[in-house]
């Protein structure tokens, strides 16, 4: 993996998963959470979950939006397969007038 940005996202995302995966499989007194109020772990549950779902998010749409990244996913989905000679990506830009 090549892109610094992508790498940098995809640390966040494990790190949030990371998190989220201690509140949400590991026991209460694992964690800590014990000494916390029910609606405390409930807040916690949904703010580790939606962190883990933006942080996933972003690293996906800079995978989209990222040239370096699309080249790069490009390569991976060719890689085994025999691409015809006059096989190119065919440049985003309107065509007509
Ligand atoms: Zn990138």
């Amino acid at each position: 993996m090549s892109c610094p940005e992508y790498v940098r996202l995809r640390q966040l995302y494990y790190k949030a998963l990371r998190r989220w995966g201690q509140v949400f499989l590991s026991t209460s007194k694992e964690t800590g959470l014990a000494k916390l109020a029910a609606w405390q772990i409930a807040e916690l549950k949904r703010k580790t979950l939606e962190e883990r779902d933006t942080a996933n998010e972003r690293m996906c749409l800079h995978r989209q939006l990222c040239p370096a990244c699309r080249e790069e996913t490009r390569q991976q989905q060719s890689a085994g397969r025999v691409l015809e000679p006059s096989a190119r990506v065919i440049p985003f830009k309107a065509t007509r007038n």
